[in-house]
């Protein structure tokens, strides 16, 4: 390394909290609106959506990014609620890539839309997708989801490539008796369609309140069920902080297999990530109960430093880890599709 490059380095600025954990992810959910209603995310009817005027703007978002990014942020991640869903969705990312200091720029969506943006959002700087994808069964997909739209995801994912959005993800959040039947039918779809494909544990983040442990996929059920049908290798070089343990194909096929298990092996420990809702409130953890708001302070006129003082005093109480496995777990008031996932 030369003497420039290490000088880089150490002025890269670092955002801690009180655990020393370094936090240079932020995920932005830019609307709490879906045009899906899966089972575990958000209830069937009765849904209010935050009016219009409650969200971030665009610009907004940006100057929020922007101060993020000078303390330390380093990757962004667009979700929801469904992304696809708000029209700005190409200029905001077009105006995120441009920000100097980010090194992935990421999208989290349902697929639906897809085809309507695939091609702009390429162009305007996003450099990786995921897309999620809970059966490839039409009949468990519309139970999952409530929508007839698995060959609307599939045709996404068959874009996702077209337009190198490469590695593309894949999640998929395994629910006991409802998907886990498809557990190696997924492991064959990684390696035809080379995709990563993540199995995510069922957290209780969904809307209706009925998560039960007894849903819940364990992670190392899935690894062993795989395993079993095409030897996995670890992937060499993975990061502490990167939320899935990932896995390739002993035999040299396409795709890759990534495991997240929040509930039965906790990650908090390594945990980067910080999240900001579509309302402007800062949210340290998945489970916070606690919300920080930045929305209100901005539109009263808070300057550039008054926000990132803020946002350096929310991480310095940032959660050493979730409690779902704790007596004294308590659910957060918002669901998946309104923190942001
Ligand atoms: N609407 C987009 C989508 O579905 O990809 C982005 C938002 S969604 C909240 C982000 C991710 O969270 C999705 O992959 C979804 O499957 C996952 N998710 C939602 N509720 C969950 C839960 N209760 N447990 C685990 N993952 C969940
Ligand atoms: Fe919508 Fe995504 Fe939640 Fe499904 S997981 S309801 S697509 S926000």
């Amino acid at each position: 390394m030369t003497y420039a490059h290490a000088n880089a380095e150490y002025l890269r600025p670092v955002l801690r909290d009180a655990h020393g954990r370094v936090i240079r992810d932020l995920r932005i959910s830019i609307t709490d609106r879906c045009n899906f209603r899966c089972t575990y995310c958000m209830p069937e009817s009765s849904v209010t959506w935050k009016a219009v005027e409650a969200l971030l703007t665009t610009d907004e978002i940006v100057t929020l990014a922007q101060i993020f990014v000078a303390l330390g942020i380093e990757k962004l991640r667009v979700t929801g609620g469904e992304a696809l869903l708000r029209d700005d969705v190409v200029t905001l990312v077009e105006r995120l890539a441009r920000l100097p200091g980010i090194t992935d720029l990421a999208l989290t969506t349902n697929g639906y839309r897809f085809e309507t943006y695939a091609a702009a959002l390429a162009a305007a700087g996003l450099r990786r997708i995921t897309i999620s994808l809970d059966s490839l069964r039409d009949d468990t997909f519309h139970r999952l989801t409530r929508v007839r739209g698995l060959a609307r995801v599939l045709r996404a994912i068959e874009l996702a490539h077209r337009y190198r959005l490469t590695p593309v993800r894949v999640n998929c959040v395994l629910m006991r008796g409802i998907n886990d039947n498809e557990i190696e039918a997924f492991a064959d779809f990684a390696r035809a369609w080379d995709v990563s494909l993540r199995f995510i544990e069922y957290m209780p983040l969904d809307g209706p309140g009925e998560w039960r442990r007894e849903l819940v996929v364990p992670g190392r059920e899935v690894y062993a069920r795989i395993q079993a049908r095409h030897p996995l290798t670890p992937v060499a070089g993975q990061s502490p902080s990167e939320t899935a343990r990932r896995y390739r194909f002993a035999d040299g096929a396409p795709g890759e297999i990534g495991i997240i298990a929040p509930v039965t092996e906790p990650f908090c420990g390594a945990c980067s990530r910080l999240r900001l809702t579509a309302d402007g409130k800062l949210r340290t953890c998945l489970f916070s109960v606690v919300e920080y708001d930045l929305r209100d302070a901005l539109r009263a006129g808070a300057g550039r430093q008054e926000l990132a003082a803020r946002i350096i005093a929310a991480v310095a109480k940032k959660e050493a880890g979730h409690r779902i496995n704790e007596p004294d777990f308590i659910l957060p008031s918002r669901t998946m599709s309104c923190i942001g996932g």
